[in-house]
């Protein structure tokens, strides 16, 4: 069975295919296809975005469609960026830039009010009426200054609650079993192996 991960970013897709390595699907990305119309993602929700996004790709290709949406909730931002991370601080700045606007912006917050958020939503959307979304989170919070060299956006300031190393100073392996799209990925992970075995059974 193939999945096609509703995604560009080869490091999302080779994570992906890690996490979907043990179950029987062959897994493609969106570089595997043409003409596929980029999906705005202006949703006020995760699942809006994320719905939105693996509905147009499955329309658009016939394929079973796993896609991905997610952000960083900050309590004292009282959960903002949220659904904008991706566009926190204006379109054009850099992951690194929009971490320092986040800083800068709680600067003022003592350490025990800086709990945040990675929240991960994961839609599968196929043939047949298939939709499904799971979710995954993972809790931490915001340090003072960037810390590690590793992983994406806002992972130098985000300090998950069971280590004291940011999600850019732990290896891949680690930040991929505790993170939001992680665990998110566990749910899906299941939801297609049921799924698997019931096309199986027709
Ligand atoms: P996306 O729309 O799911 O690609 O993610 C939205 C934004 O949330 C990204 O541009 C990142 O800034 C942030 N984000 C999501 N997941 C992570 C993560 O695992 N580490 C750091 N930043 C993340």
């Amino acid at each position: 069975m193939d999945i096609l991960v509703a995604s560009r970013n080869p490091g999302k897709v080779a994570e992906l295919k890690k996490l979907l390595g043990h179950l029987a699907v062959n897994v493609l990305s969106l570089d595997d296809f043409d003409g596929i119309p980029e999906v705005i993602e202006d949703g006020d929700t995760y699942e809006a975005n994320v719905l939105k996004k693996a509905r147009a790709v499955y329309e658009a290709t016939g394929q079973i469609v796993l896609a991905d949406d997610s952000g960083l909730e900050v309590d004292a931002l009282r959960g903002l960026p949220g659904v904008r991370s991706a566009r926190f601080g204006g379109e054009g700045l850099t992951d690194y830039e929009r971490s320092m606007k986040l800083l800068d912006d709680i600067k003022e917050i003592p350490e025990e009010e800086r709990g945040a958020t990675f929240q991960c939503r994961l839609a599968i959307v196929g043939p047949g009426g298939l939709e499904k979304v799971v979710s995954g989170s993972c809790r931490g919070s915001i340090i003072q200054e960037p810390r590690g060299g590793s992983g994406f956006g806002y992972d130098p300031i985000f300090l998950p609650s069971e280590y004291n190393h940011t999600f850019a100073e732990l290896s891949p392996e680690i930040k991929n079993r505790i993170s939001h799209r992680g665990r998110a990925l566990e749910k899906a992970a299941l939801f297609l192996d049921g799924y698997i075995y019931s096309q199986m059974q027709k």
